[in-house]
C-alpha cells in the first residue's frame, strides 16, 4: 500500500507489551485516517460501556493520509477515546510535527489500552517502544514536558504528545498537547491521566511512501500558491479573532454565559485590537502554507509576561463569555489553559456558568476559598483576576471551586444542584456535556440541529451548520423542511476533512468556492496520487458519511437515545434582550421538527437509529449486525 504503512501498533500499559495488527487495504478506503479511523480502533478495542477513565477505555491514534508528505495543511492527526465528559465518542484533531514523526516512523495508528501502574513515557523510537520513567514529569506544563523529553533523549527531532497539571490531576477538561497544537474538547488529558500516561513521544527516521511522487508534488504546489492568495487572506493577517466583531454585529457573541450575544466591549477583544496591541508573530502547523495562530504576547502588567496563540473559540470563552474587556486578561487566561493543558473553550464556559452563579448569590467569596487564595474572592462577570485565577485553580483542583469546575460545566452543575437544591442546569451550557461553542444557535436554526443532534456534543467544527445560516442562504431565524438536510450535508462536508485530515482553512484554495464541487475533485487527485486509488467525486463524499455512521454508531452501542439530541435549557427557554439575534430561542417543537427532517436525511429511523442495510451499503457490515435495526 501506498500513503500507509499497513502497521497499527497495540501498546498494553498494564502488562507492558505492544503488539502489530494489520488490516486489510478496503478497511483503510472505508477509514481512511483521522477522526474516522481513529473512532472506528475505538468502536474495535473499547470495552462498550466502560468507564471512560477505566482502563478499558483506549485511546485511539490515526495518522493523517497526507502527514509527512508535501500536501498543504495534510500534517493532523485524529485521536479519538470515549470522552469522560459525554460518555459517547470524543473525537479529536491535532496537528503539526508530532504526526510528522509518526508517520516517519511508519505506524498507521496507535492503541494505548489498559493503565499504568506509575507514570510513564511512552517512545516510539521507529518500531522499538520503550516504556520510560514519566514521574519526573508530573507538575510540568505542557511545553516544559516536551522540552525535557528532547533533552533528556539528546534529540530535538523527537515529537511528544504530552498532558499537563489538569490532565494528571483528572480534570474532564483537560486536553493532550504536542507541538503547541491541542487535541482538545472532550477530556482525552483526562484518559491518558487515569492511564498514568504523562507522554506519547516519537522519533521517526523513515521516508513517507507515495504512488505518485511527482503528480504529488505538483498538485499540491498549486494548493500551496492558492494558499497563500485571497482565499486565506484573513486567517493569515488577523486569524479567526477576526470573527469576534462579525459575531457581534450579528448579536451571537456569547456574552455573560450566553445570558445575550452582543458585547460592548468587543472593540477591546477583537482580532484588530490583538493585532494593534499585543501580537508577536505568526506561527504555522507543520505543513502548513497559511500560518492562521496569532501569537499573542503581554510583556508585563498584573499578569506578568504571557505568550501565546489566541484564537476565537478560545477568545469568546475566556473574555466576553465571561464579561471580561481585558485583552491581557485573556491572553494570559489562554496561555494558563495551554500550558496547564486544559481545552479553553469548556474552561471558559465552566467559569461562566460559575460566574453566573455568583451573580445570582448562589456563590460567595467564601466558595472561592482555596491553598492559593485562603480568603476566597469575587467571581463577577468582568473580572479578569477571577478568571485567571480559576484557570489555575481548575488544573489543580484547588479548592471546592477548583474540584467543582475541573468536572466541566455538565457535572458541576449537576452536582451543585443536588447540594444546594439549586436549578443552575438552566444555565449550564453544554450539549451531551460538551461546552457550548461561539456561535449562539438561538437564531441559527439550522446550526440549532447540527449542534444537539452533533455525535461530539457542543461542536461547531463538527457540525459547521452555522455556514449557511450567517451566510444568509437560509432565513437563520426559521425552520424550514431544508434544514434536515443542510445540517446532514454540511457535517458530512466537515467530516471529510477531518478524517483526511486536511484543516478546513484550506478549503476555498481549489477552486475559490467552499463547495464539494470545487474541492472533492481535487482532493480524489490527492488521495489517488498518494494511495495509487482511484477515487472519483462520490468516493470522497462516502468519506464524511462514513465518518459520521461510526462515530453515531458507536455511540448508540453506548446508549445513545434521541432524548440525547438536545440543546441548553436557555437557548430554548431564554431570549436575549439585546442586539440582532434578540428576542429568539428554539422552541422544543422546533428542535424536534428539526431532528425529524435531519434523522430522514440521515436515512434514519424516527428514533434516530440506524438502519442494517444503510450501514452495509457504507461497507460496515459488522456493525450493522451489533447495532443496525
Ligand atoms: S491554517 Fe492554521 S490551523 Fe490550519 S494548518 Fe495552518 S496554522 Fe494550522
Amino acid at each position: 500500500m501506498h500513503g500507509y504503512s499497513g502497521k497499527i501498533l497495540h501498546i498494553d500499559l498494564t502488562d507492558r507489551k505492544t503488539w502489530v495488527e494489520s488490516k486489510p487495504e478496503e478497511w483503510y478506503r472505508t477509514y481512511i485516517g483521522g477522526v474516522s479511523m481513529a473512532s472506528r480502533l475505538c468502536w474495535e478495542n473499547i470495552e462498550p460501556g466502560c468507564d471512560p477513565l477505566s482502563p478499558g477505555n483506549p485511546i485511539c491514534i490515526a495518522n493523517g493520509l497526507f502527514a509527512g508528505t508535501p500536501v498543504p495543511v495534510g500534517g493532523k492527526y485524529g485521536m479519538a477515546s470515549k470522552s469522560p465528559l459525554t460518555g459517547f465518542i470524543g473525537d479529536s484533531l491535532s496537528s503539526s510535527w508530532f504526526t510528522v514523526a509518526l508517520k516517519r516512523a511508519r505506524w498507521d495508528g496507535i492503541i494505548i489500552h489498559g493503565a499504568s501502574e506509575d507514570w510513564v513515557n511512552v517512545l516510539i523510537d521507529d518500531d522499538k517502544i520503550e516504556f520510560r520513567d514519566g514521574s519526573h514529569l508530573l507538575g510540568m506544563s505542557t511545553s516544559d514536558t516536551e522540552y525535557a523529553i528532547r533533552e533528556e533523549l539528546g534529540d530535538d527531532q523527537v515529537r511528544s504528545a504530552v498532558i499537563g497539571p489538569a490532565g494528571e490531576n483528572l480534570s474532564r477538561i483537560a486536553n493532550v498537547s504536542n507541538d503547541g497544537r491541542k487535541a482538545g474538547r472532550t477530556g482525552h488529558g483526562a484518559v491518558w491521566g487515569a492511564k498514568k500516561l504523562k507522554a506519547l513521544s516519537v522519533r521517526g527516521t523513515n521516508g513517507v511512501q507515495v504512488a505518485d511522487p511527482e503528480a504529488l508534488l505538483k498538485l499540491s504546489y498549486d494548493i500551496t500558491e492558492a494558499a497563500q492568495g485571497p482565499h486565506t487572506q484573513k486567517y493569515r493577517i488577523l486569524g479567526t479573532s477576526s470573527n469576534v466583531l462579525n459575531m457581534n454585529k450579528l448579536g451571537l457573541l456569547p456574552t455573560h454565559n450566553y445570558q445575550e450575544g452582543v458585547f460592548e466591549d468587543a472593540e477591546l477583544i477583537s482580532g484588530e485590537y490583538l493585532h494593534e496591541h499585543y501580537k508577536a508573530k505568526t506561527i504555522a502547523c507543520a505543513q502548513c502554507p497559511i500560518a492562521c495562530e496569532q501569537v499573542g504576547h503581554i510583556k508585563e502588567g498584573p499578569y506578568g509576561e504571557a505568550m501565546g496563540h489566541v484564537e476565537y473559540e478560545s477568545l469568546f470563552a475566556l473574555s466576553s463569555n465571561c464579561g471580561v474587556n481585558d485583552m491581557e486578561a485573556a491572553i494570559k487566561a489562554i496561555v494558563n489553559c495551554n500550558e496547564l493543558g486544559m481545552d479553553t473553550m469548556s474552561t471558559g464556559v465552566t467559569i461562566s456558568w460559575a460566574m453566573e452563579c455568583y451573580q445570582r448569590g448562589i456563590f460567595t467569596a467564601e466558595d472561592f476559598e482555596c491553598e492559593r487564595y485562603p480568603e476566597g474572592f469575587e467571581a463577577s462577570f468582568g473580572s479578569g483576576t477571577a478568571m485567571v485565577r480559576l484557570t489555575e485553580m481548575i488544573a489543580d483542583r484547588d479548592g471546592y471551586m477548583g474540584d467543582l469546575l475541573a468536572e466541566g460545566t455538565k457535572r458541576a452543575s449537576a452536582r451543585l444542584d443536588e447540594e444546594r437544591g439549586t436549578e443552575s442546569y438552566q444555565w449550564a451550557m453544554h450539549i451531551k456535556g460538551l461546552e457550548a461553542p461561539g456561535y449562539d444557535a438561538r437564531s441559527l436554526k439550522t446550526f440549532a440541529v447540527g449542534l444537539a443532534a452533533g455525535t461530539r456534543g457542543g461542536c461547531h467544527n463538527r457540525s459547521a451548520a452555522y455556514d449557511p445560516d450567517i451566510k444568509g442562504d437560509v432565513d437563520r431565524f426559521s425552520v424550514d423542511e431544508t434544514r434536515g438536510e443542510l445540517a446532514k450535508s454540511t457535517e458530512e462536508y466537515a467530516a471529510v476533512y477531518d478524517t483526511l485530515p486536511l484543516c478546513k482553512f484550506i478549503r476555498r484554495c481549489f477552486t475559490g468556492k467552499a463547495d464539494r464541487a470545487g474541492a472533492w475533485p481535487a482532493i480524489a487527485q490527492l488521495i489517488n496520487a498518494t494511495t495509487g486509488w482511484e477515487f472519483d467525486y462520490d468516493d470522497v463524499d462516502l468519506i464524511g458519511e462514513r465518518a459520521h455512521a461510526i462515530k453515531k454508531a458507536f455511540n448508540i452501542r453506548e446508549g445513545w437515545t434521541r432524548e440525547d439530541d438536545h440543546l441548553p435549557y436557555r437557548w430554548h427557554h431564554e431570549p436575549m434582550s439585546k442586539g440582532a439575534s434578540a428576542g429568539h430561542v428554539v422552541t422544543d417543537e422546533e428542535l424536534e421538527y428539526l431532528k425529524d427532517l435531519y434523522y430522514e436525511a440521515k436515512g434514519w429511523t424516527k428514533e434516530g437509529l440506524i438502519p442494517k442495510q444503510k450501514l452495509v451499503e457504507l461497507g460496515m457490515a459488522d456493525v450493522a449486525e451489533e447495532i443496525g435495526v
